[in-house]
């Protein structure tokens, strides 16, 4: 064992998440469980993150936990006060990179102590690919990109180029949307337009934007040694094979915060650690603990996601007026567009004070695993959906874009583990489908998200499928490690 450990801590790895929480959280979570493993492993994020990190995060004591895994932070360009957190920032966010990204990315590369080896693997951020492509490339040190959006979405956007050419892209305006997609390796007659990556949508202006560009990139992941996914094979085994006619390697090890909990146990020196950018409210948990069994439905639109306040609205009424219990997450820059000071609507105010409990931000992950919480209105960002199916939570989704879409399409149709409110929000169908999934198809829900639920923990077990990708990935790591050295 020991010998194994100082063979593992010639390798150092090096990773670069995505300036966005979703991204960060997985790839946190990969960063722990490479750690476990005994390399030196560098997690590198922007000051901005870094910072937060060290508010919310409690960095520090994970730095304790593993003192093999250490935080370092580079410059993103954006003033303090910017608050990164729209579609403009990320925009602006991934043209820094590129232009200013390089010398920094190197430097860190390739700096070495008598503490730490140089940098052996790279563990880049798919978002980011072109970059971390390129800069590997000139320092020679293998890269491996991590994708942090579904696999589905992923395989959707690498396969535009065919999608155009066999003519069922672009999508020809509101009509053509419930047109299927037949050319899809892997999910042919599944995906109607409207269930693609709300990237394809306006895809006929051909106006592509900057960030549209930086996700049909995804082709720069072949330059990649292999792809890392958060995923696992009982979920999307066929599009996993289909990514391997492609990809040189495919390490599906997900989900990641399940692998990571399942070793944790097995290892008692770790403590449980989240990467929120925000300071959870944790007065949530005790609501919850006051609530009967099943009867919560969560609800949360993740870390980006804006609504208007009408839509707000809508979402308010439907969920007062379903008469369910709801713990709800308004971030503080949720409601997009100018506060007019307009009052909430007394019967609103009632309905919640009876039955509802609202936080800025929610501690996601234990809040899911609670015993109260019957389902999860989500608006289906991959790590939301990852983490209500281990819970075995049924969903309701209400996608807004990136991935959301194609992921509702999957957590309706194909594993069928709850309800897709895509593209018709209102008060009414808001109530519907909370009673559908808390009462009326309760059951058939319940029983097929808790089946899925079992198929996740075991393929995080030993003998389980991500864990033995996982295990490969540990050793591709050290083969790669041995010829750099
Ligand atoms: N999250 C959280 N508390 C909240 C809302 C979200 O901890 O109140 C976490 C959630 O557990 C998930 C991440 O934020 O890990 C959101 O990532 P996701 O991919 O679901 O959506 P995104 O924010 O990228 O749209």
């Amino acid at each position: 064992m020991a010998e194994e450990e100082a063979a593992a801590g010639r390798h150092h790895v090096l990773l670069l998440p995505g300036p966005m929480q979703g991204n960060v959280n997985s790839m946190m979570k990969l960063a722990q469980l490479l750690a476990l493993h005994h390399f030196h492993i560098t997690f590198l994020t922007t000051d901005f993150i870094h910072r937060r990190l060290h508010r919310f995060a409690d960095i520090h004591s994970l730095s304790q936990t593993y003192p093999n895994l250490e935080f370092k932070s580079i410059s993103d360009g954006l003033p303090d006060h910017h608050p990164r957190s729209n579609n403009n920032a990320f925009a602006d966010l991934y043209s820094f990179f590129n232009s200013h990204g390089k010398p920094l990315l190197t430097e860190i590369l390739l700096s070495k102590t008598a503490a730490k080896p140089k940098v052996t693997c790279l563990i880049g951020d798919g978002f980011l690919g072109g970059l971390t492509a390129d800069v590997a490339d000139e320092v020679g040190i293998p890269v491996i990109h991590f994708r942090a959006i579904s696999v589905s979405s992923f395989w959707a956007l690498f396969c535009a180029p065919n999608l155009f050419e066999s003519n069922e892209l672009p999508i020809r305006g509101e009509e053509d949307m419930d047109r299927i997609i037949t050319a899809l390796p892997g999910m042919e007659n599944i995906i109607r337009c409207r269930d693609l990556p709300s990237f394809y949508r306006g895809t006929e202006s051909n106006q592509v934007d900057p960030l549209k560009s930086t996700v049909f990139d995804c082709h720069q992941t072949l330059r990649a040694r292999g792809v890392i996914l958060n995923t696992f094979e009982d979920l999307d085994g066929p599009l996993l094979s289909q990514m391997r006619l492609k990809f040189l390697r495919v390490f599906a090890v997900g989900p990641l915060h399940a692998h990571l909990n399942s070793r944790r146990v097995s290892d008692a020196k770790t403590t449980p650690s989240t990467a929120s950018f925000w300071e959870a409210d944790r007065s949530c948990l005790t609501w919850l603990d006051s609530q009967p069994l099943q009867s919560v439905l969560y609800v949360s639109f993740g870390s980006i996601t804006t609504v208007t306040r009408e839509r707000l609205m809508e979402f308010w009424y439907g969920l007062v007026n379903s008469k369910k219990r709801f713990l709800w997450v308004i971030r503080p820059d949720m409601v997009a567009g100018e506060d007019n000071g307009d009052r909430v609507p007394a019967e609103l105010e009632e309905g919640t004070k009876e039955r509802g409990f609202i936080v800025g931000w929610a501690p996601q992950e234990e809040v899911l695993t609670h015993k109260a919480i019957g389902g999860f209105l989500t608006h289906s960002g991959w790590n939301s959906t990852l983490e209500s199916l281990v819970a075995g939570v049924p969903m309701i989704c209400w996608p807004c874009f990136a991935d959301q879409q194609i992921n509702s399409r999957f957590v309706s149709e194909v594993w069928k583990i709850g309800l897709d409110m895509k593209d018709l929000c209102d008060r009414h169908v808001v109530e519907k489908m909370v009673n559908d999934v808390m009462v009326h198809r309760r059951e058939e829900f319940l029983k097929s998200a808790q089946a899925m639920a079992t198929l996740a923990h075991k393929s995080v077990s030993p003998g389980g499928s991500s864990y033995s990708s996982l295990q490969d990935l540990v050793e591709y790591i050290k083969s790669v490690g041995r010829k750099n050295n």
